[in-house]
C-alpha cells in the first residue's frame, strides 16, 4: 500500500519536473531570454559584440550603454528584441534608434558632466536616459504628446530626475533654456533649423541627420565667428515633422 503510494507520488513528481523544465526551456536557447530581470548580461553582450566593434571608444558612453535598460523603453511586445542592435517600433509610426547609432551620435557630442543638453525627438526616452547618465541637465522636446508622457513615466520610474520633457515642435528648440552645450536631433529635417544653431553656446555641438529618405549625419560646432560643419555617415531616421504639415 505505502510503497504503491510512494511510487505514484514519485511518478507524479517526475511528470511535474519533466513538464516544468520543458516549459521553462521555451524561450531559452538561441533567444536567450534572461532570468535576470535587469538583463545585464544581454546588454554587456550588445556592447561587446555591436557597440565597441562599431567603433565607439568613449568609456563614459560605453558605461551608459551598459547601464540603461533599453527593454524598459520599448513596448512589452518588443522587449525580447531590446538587445539586438536594431531600431524597434515604439508606436505612432515612430522608432527607437539602433543602439550602436545612439552610442555613435552621443560620442560625437563629446559631453562633459556640466554640459546642458537638448534633445529633439524624445520618442521612448531612451536616448534621453543615455544623455542623463553623462550630463547633469537634459531637456527633450517631443511632438506627440502620448509618447512624451510615456517617456516621462519611464524616465521617472528609472529615477532619471535630470531630464525635462516638453511637448512641442522641435524645429523651435527650447529658447527659454538656451544656450545649450550640445543638441542632438533624432528625427530628420530637410535643412538645419536655424533656431537650433542659434541656441548653441559658443563651443557647442549640434548633431543631426539632414535629408529626406537617406540622410547625412552632420556635426556642427559653434565658434566665436560662426559654425564649423562636418559630414559624417549616412543614416535613416523618421522625418522631423512640421506640425502644420508645411516644409
Ligand atoms: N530619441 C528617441 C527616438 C526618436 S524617434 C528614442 O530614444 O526613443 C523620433 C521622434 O521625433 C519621434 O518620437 C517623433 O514623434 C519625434 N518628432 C518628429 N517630429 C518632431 C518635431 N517637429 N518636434 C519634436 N519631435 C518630433
Amino acid at each position: 500500500m505505502g510503497a504503491q503510494l510512494g511510487r505514484r507520488v514519485f511518478f507524479c513528481l517526475l511528470i511535474w519536473w519533466v513538464l516544468g523544465s520543458a516549459s521553462c526551456g521555451r524561450g531559452g536557447g538561441t533567444e536567450s531570454f534572461s532570468m535576470d530581470p535587469n538583463r545585464q548580461a544581454e546588454r554587456d553582450r550588445l556592447v561587446d559584440d555591436a557597440i565597441i566593434p562599431h567603433g565607439v571608444r568613449d568609456p563614459a558612453v560605453i558605461a551608459a550603454m551598459r547601464k540603461v535598460p533599453r527593454h524598459r523603453f520599448v513596448p512589452p511586445s518588443y522587449a525580447r528584441s531590446a538587445y539586438i542592435d536594431s531600431p524597434l517600433p515604439i508606436g505612432y509610426g515612430q522608432t527607437i534608434s539602433q543602439p550602436s547609432l545612439v552610442a555613435e551620435m552621443t560620442e560625437h557630442l563629446t559631453l562633459k558632466r556640466t554640459d546642458k543638453v537638448l534633445e529633439i525627438g524624445t520618442g521612448s526616452g531612451y536616448q534621453a536616459a543615455i544623455l542623463a547618465e553623462l550630463v547633469d541637465r537634459v531637456f527633450s522636446v517631443e511632438l506627440i504628446e502620448p509618447l512624451a508622457r510615456q517617456a516621462e513615466r519611464t524616465l521617472a520610474e528609472l529615477g532619471y530626475m535630470n531630464v525635462k520633457v516638453r511637448v512641442g515642435d522641435g524645429h523651435e528648440g527650447w529658447p527659454e533654456e538656451a544656450p545649450f552645450d550640445a543638441i542632438i536631433v533624432t528625427a530628420a529635417p530637410e535643412q538645419v533649423p536655424q533656431p537650433l544653431l542659434d541656441q548653441l553656446a559658443v563651443g557647442g555641438r549640434l548633431i543631426l541627420p539632414i535629408g529626406k529618405d537617406l540622410q547625412q549625419l552632420e556635426l556642427y560646432r559653434r565658434t566665436e565667428s560662426g559654425y564649423e560643419r562636418k559630414a559624417l555617415t549616412l543614416v535613416r531616421f523618421v522625418p522631423l515633422v512640421r506640425p502644420g504639415g508645411g516644409k
